[in-house]
Formats: structure tokens, sequence, C-alpha cells
């Protein structure tokens, strides 16, 4: 049986079925019905923030969170805006800059937790920046107060990309209370699902009522229609598996925590492997399972490794290669070189890691990353 980079987690057939049966009765399919407000009050409970709105996916729940929070508005007031962002994630976040019409300024990444530097962030502040995108990649968190006190300083919107961040907390507080917003995304393939979905979480009502009229066409009221919105919003279908999941998500990080002391076990303390280690105070989800391999100290080279694990049906991923300003829609925007992000891109490999993964194919994986070339 091959082994991917994730698997995603499902609840027991029953348990879905139980929870989508009242709509069978009611026909109430969509629009932010019983079973999406339920799922919404939850939610918020479960990440410890003040509110939250519900969107079909993540990407689109980023593009509309920064038009919700007058980044474009503020945008055309100085005449193309620009957002400092990171050129480490996955490219979901710099389209939904882009796509904005804004311009994606790219700040290098540190590399103790690849999340974007905030002691680099101030040098590239313009007169036409108007916000701040960073991403908690990989689940490790930024450094929020400095990125909190450079947005005030300079008054800049925040616009966390948390895609990788649910459920984590930061000495105590859910992780979707810093910045104006935090995006969460409910993919298939990450730490929480709803099949697709995602989630705007943010402090100020006035947010929450444009979020709203954005996923729902700019409806304001049923005769008026106030913006140019569009149609993100989450159906009832994906509430209930959302809800469902919700469910076991507790026993679904501490199964991950498993297989990561696992690889820890095995992948600790060797010459040119490189782990994460816990950062200070923050509760972790085990999203994911990088690894920095340095071919000088190791003998081979983050490829190397890829291959070898392919060859034994091991599909790990190569997030992220390319850095984003490297890839072909991006590399002619110009900027400052970005050498931490770039040379992580080269040398990292995410290794599988989910719920369920067997101790014995943890063992195998890492018998195969560590056997000579
Ligand atoms: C998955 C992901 C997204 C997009 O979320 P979807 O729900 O797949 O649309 C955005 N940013 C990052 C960093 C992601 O990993």
């Amino acid at each position: 049986m091959p082994i991917y980079v994730t698997r995603s987690s499902m609840p027991e057939l029953s348990e879905y079925i139980e929870e989508i049966k009242p709509m069978f009765e009611t026909h109430m399919l969509t629009n932010m019905g019983p079973i999406y407000k339920k799922f919404q009050g939850e939610l918020i409970s479960y990440l410890g923030v003040r509110d939250l709105s519900l969107f079909v996916n993540g990407h689109l729940a980023l593009e509309i969170a920064i038009q919700a929070l007058g980044m474009t508005e503020k945008g055309e007031e100085v005449g193309g805006g620009e957002v400092i962002t990171t050129p480490f994630t996955f490219v979901s976040t710099t389209h939904a800059i882009t796509r904005n019409n804004l311009k994606p300024v790219f700040c290098d990444i540190r590399k103790s937790d690849y999340c974007i530097d905030p002691d680099k962030i101030e040098e590239l502040i313009t007169d036409k920046t108007v916000g701040i995108v960073p991403v908690h990649v990989y689940g490790n968190i930024c450094d929020v107060h400095k990125i909190e006190n450079i947005a005030e300083k300079h008054g800049l919107k925040v616009l966390y990309d948390g895609a990788h961040a649910f459920g984590e907390k930061y000495n105590g507080r859910g992780i979707g209370t810093f910045g104006d917003a935090t995006m969460f995304s409910f993919h298939a393939t990450k730490v929480f699902n709803s099949i697709e979905g995602g989630a705007v979480a943010f402090r100020n009502k006035r947010y929450g009522v444009a979020l709203h009229e954005l996923k729902n066409f700019g409806m304001h009221t049923e005769t008026s229609i106030t913006s140019v919105g569009l149609n993100a919003k989450l159906d009832e279908f994906r509430s209930a598996m959302g809800l469902c999941n919700l469910r076991h998500i507790d026993e679904s990080i501490q199964d991950r925590k498993r297989v990561h002391d696992r690889y820890y076990e095995r992948l600790s303390g060797i010459d040119g492997i490189e782990l994460f280690q816990a950062q200070k105070g923050v509760t972790p989800n085990y999203a994911y399972l990088p690894v920095y391999f340095d071919k000088k100290k190791f003998g081979k080279s983050r490829d190397d490794v890829y291959m070898e694990l392919r060859e034994q049906e091991v599909y790990t991923r190569k997030y992220f290669y390319p850095a984003i300003n490297d890839l072909e829609c991006y590399r002619d925007l110009g900027g400052p070189a970005t050498p931490v992000a770039h040379d992580v891109s080269m040398n990292i490999l995410t290794l599988p890691i989910y719920e369920g993964l067997a101790t014995e194919d943890i063992d195998m994986i890492c018998d195969i990353i560590l056997s000579k070339k």
C-alpha cells in the first residue's frame, strides 16, 4: 500500500448520516442553515475566538478577508497597494493578494521557524503598504507581538494565513485572536477538515458584516446589494462533516503527536538532519513533519531522499518548493532577495504524518531515510 503525505480524517459513516438526516426533512441544504450555525458556534468555542465566518474553502476566505479588512480600498487611495508577505507558503496566500489587485512584497523568513522574519518587515514598508499577510507555516507561530507592534506603528492591517494552525493556542490564547483576522483552512488534507471549507476569525464586528455580505454576492438585504461580492458560502453537508470531525479532533491531534514523537525519536541528533524544536508557549497541532536535509553533513540531499522514498511508494512532498518568488507567475515582480526562504525551499521535505499512521510504517520510512546512499 502506498503511503501518502497525509490521509483525511473521517468520522464513522453512521455518525455522518445522523448529522445529515434532518436535511432530508427540512430540505435546507445551504445558505447559512442550522447545521452551519451549529458548526460555527462549536468552532468559536473550540478555537477560542470572538467570532468567525465560514467559507467554502480557505482560499476564498483569505481572498475575501483581504477585501473585508479594507486593504483594497486603501490600495486604491495610494494607487496600487502593497502587501508584505512571505515567499515560503502555499501559493494560495500570494494569489489571494494578487487577485485583489494588490502587489505582494516578499519578506524573508527566519531559519528558526520558517515564518516571516519580523526584523525584516519594517525596511519593506512604503507609503503604498496597506497590510501584512504572515503565515503560521507548518503550524509554527509567527512572532505575533513584534508584528502587532509594527502594524500599530505604521497603521497597517494584519491578516494571518492560519491554514496550518487549526486549534493552536499561544500562551493559552486561541491563535485566531491575533491580528485583525486569521484564516483557517478545512481542506481534506489539513489537520481538521470539512471536506473543503475554511473560516475567518475576527475581532471587529464590522469585519463580520463585510465577510458575510461579500461571500453572499454582496447582498446587504434581499433587495439591497451594496458590494461586488461572490459566492463562497459553506453548505450544510460540509458543515455536517465538520461537526463530526470536530468531535474527534483532540484524539486525532493526540495520535499525530504519537507519529511526531516516533519520527523525532528516530531522526533526532543525526548530523545533517534538522527538525523543529517546539515553540515556547505554543500548543502544537502536529500538522506537518518538515525535515531539513543538509547534504554536506548528511550525505544525501532532499531530492535524493524524496526519490528513495518514492521508489518504495512513500510519497512525501516538497512543501514549499519552489519558493513563491521563484515561481513563473511571480519571479518577475522584483523585490529584495530572500536567501533563507530560497535555501529552505531547496532542502525541505515534509514526511507523512496523519492519524493512524502505523509505527512500523514510520520506522520503515526512517530506515529508508537513514540508509546509506
Ligand atoms: C491549504 C492552504 C491554503 C488554502 O486553503 P484551501 O482550503 O485549500 O483553499 C492557503 N494557505 C495555506 C498556507 C495553505 O496550506
